[in-house]
């Protein structure tokens, strides 16, 4: 039987083990965290459709549980270089090696750091990537989402729900996130937007006391009093561990067609890793089933 390898069990790596695995092929799904991507860290979803409204750990349970009722298996490993030598595809990972005869590659994007003195002395003091997974331990206290996005927008939202202090700051007047969400900070009492602001610095003892401040306009600095800061403020393709950087853009993201394919026969790329403009649940869902077909169409050639 054929052999397909998915890197990466977001919802693009997810959607596509379910397509393969309904054509008739075995799907190799290896993740090295845990199944769900992103999605299982963001504290709601409000455009995926058939959910009006579900917590992004809910949706990414629900994709889980169809793996399982599709006898569809996550291997645990990280993959660390992909090679094809005489038309199948070889995977290393840290723990092994893996055969196949096409390969589809989901592995997302990876949060972006500020740079900042502080913001790495205090990781996990204070400083965190994910408000849904630490913002609970700073319930009640002072809070600040660095980013105008998308992201930075639905995470402060959600912290506005368990502190009564959140601050958003962001470098420019005008936010990047869909106007819906900007219609909701404004009128939201425990959201403070701090705009144009960049933060300098984030400083504490054993944990974050607070973060310095810029407005990029008047050049004045000051110093707010928060307990944790959460930056949102993009992220890079995660994509570093392809050798053959002939498959990538000038950004790291893998170029593909409409079908998902990438120059080279037999793999394909599909979710938030690929170059494109629109990144959603739905996109990557979209992407993941398009390259599975294209994968079967492939291996039926
Ligand atoms: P994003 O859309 O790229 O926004 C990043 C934000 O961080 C921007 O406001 C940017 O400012 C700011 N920023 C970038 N570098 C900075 C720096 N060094 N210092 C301070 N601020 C900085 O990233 P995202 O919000 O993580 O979203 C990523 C993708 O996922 C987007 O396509 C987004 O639409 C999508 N997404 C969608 C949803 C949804 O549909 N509900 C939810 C989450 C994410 P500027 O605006 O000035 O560039």
């Amino acid at each position: 039987m054929s052999k397909v390898i998915i890197v990466g069990a977001g919802p693009a790596g997810i959607t596509a083990a379910i397509y393969l695995k309904r054509g008739g092929i075995e799907p190799i799904l290896i993740e090295k965290m845990m199944p769900g991507g992103k999605v299982s860290l963001t504290h709601k979803i409000d455009n995926y459709p058939g959910f009006t409204s579900i917590g992004g750990s809910d949706l990414a349970n629900q994709m889980m549980n169809q793996l399982m009722e599709n006898n569809i298996d996550v291997v645990y490993d990280e993959v660390v270089d992909i090679s094809k030598k005489e038309g199948s595809f070889l995977v290393k990972t840290s723990y092994g090696e893996y055969e196949s005869d096409a390969v589809i590659i989901a592995t997302g994007t990876l949060e972006k750091k500020l740079g900042i003195p502080g913001e790495k002395e205090f990781f996990a003091k204070g400083v965190s990537t994910c408000a849904v997974c630490d913002g609970g331990f700073f319930k009640g206290q002072p809070m600040a989402i660095i980013g105008g996005g998308n992201s930075a927008l639905e995470e402060a939202l959600y912290l506005s729900s368990i502190t009564e202090k959140v601050y958003i700051v962001h470098r420019r007047n005008q936010f990047r996130a869909d106007q819906i969400l900007v219609d909701k900070i404004k009128v939201d009492s425990h959201i403070e937007i701090l705009t144009p602001y960049i933060p300098l610095e984030v400083k504490g003892d054993n944990m974050v006391s607070s973060i310095i401040l810029k407005n990029v306009e008047t050049n004045e600095i000051k110093e707010v009093e928060i307990k944790a800061m959460f930056a949102y403020i993009g992220a890079d393709a995660n994509t570093s561990f392809i050798s053959n950087k002939e498959v990538l853009d000038e950004r790291g993201y893998i170029k593909v067609n409409s079908e998902m394919e990438t120059s080279i026969p037999g793999l394909f790329a599909c979710g938030d890793c690929i170059a494109k403009n629109l990144r959603q649940v739905i996109t990557a869902c979209g992407d993941g089933a398009v390259a599975a077909m294209s994968a079967v169409h492939y291996l039926n050639k």
